[in-house]
């Protein structure tokens, strides 16, 4: 029998960290080109999607946002399941955004509770480097490049939701990472019959809407 590998793969990516660091204006950006000065509080988000090739492959990027929950850490299961990727975000210009990074970081794995923990894709994104020509910045570069080092080697990206810096890179980066990691799920689970993946997806047999 010939295995055809599938040309269509539907990912999810969550974007976590601190509130007012730029999660919401950075989906915004990628996914509808718009940025607002405005501070809306998210209300009821789940998730936008957005198209996307990669190589040979169509990619639906699932990207979920946060609905403010985040004050207080409580972001709930649902939330985190199944995730492919974790778009983590801070701001250059507010250090504690950066040293919250840690719990962001573990309570992902903590509730993602992915099957190989040192292995699954984040992106780091440090955001807002446009304010201020970047005179009020006090996160350098380097500081976050060895953060990430430290976490095995996560990509790193500066960002502005504002003027459209480095965003669209930041999310196909998102994307490529999780396509590997799916793909590495996909081997692991090719021995594993398909009755048990079914139930698995039960949920319910129909739509939650
Ligand atoms: P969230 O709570 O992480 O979702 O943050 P928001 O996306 O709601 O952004 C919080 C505030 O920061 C809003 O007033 C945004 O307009 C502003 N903001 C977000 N990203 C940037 C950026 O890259 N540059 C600047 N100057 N402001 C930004
Ligand atoms: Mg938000």
């Amino acid at each position: 029998m010939v295995m055809l590998t599938p040309k269509r793969s539907l990912l999810k990516v969550i974007v976590l960290g601190d509130s007012g660091v730029g999660k919401t204006s950075l989906m915004n950006q990628y996914v509808y080109k718009r940025f607002s000065q405005q501070y809306k509080a998210t209300i009821g988000a789940d998730f936008v999607t957005k198209e996307l090739q990669i190589d040979d492959k169509l990619v639906t990027l699932q990207i979920w946002d946060t609905a403010g929950q985040e004050r207080f850490h409580s972001l709930g299961v649902a939330f985190y399941r199944g995730a492919d990727c974790c778009i983590l975000v801070f701001d250059v210009n507010a250090v504690k955004s950066f040293e919250t990074l840690q719990i962001w970081h573990e309570e992902f794995l903590k509730q993602a509770d992915p099957s190989d923990p040192e292995a699954f894709p984040f992106v780091l994104l440090g955001n807002k480097v446009d304010i201020d020509g970047g005179n009020s910045r006090v996160v350098s570069e380097k500081t976050a490049r060895e953060w990430c080092a430290l976490k095995g080697d996560i990509p790193y990206f500066e960002t502005s939701a504002k003027e459209d810096y480095n965003v669209e890179d930041a999310f196909l980066s998102a994307a490529k990472t999780a396509l590997v990691n799916e793909h590495e799920q996909d081997i692991y689970y090719q021995g594993i019959p398909e009755s048990i993946s079914e139930t698995e997806q039960g949920g319910g047999g129909g739509c939650a809407c």
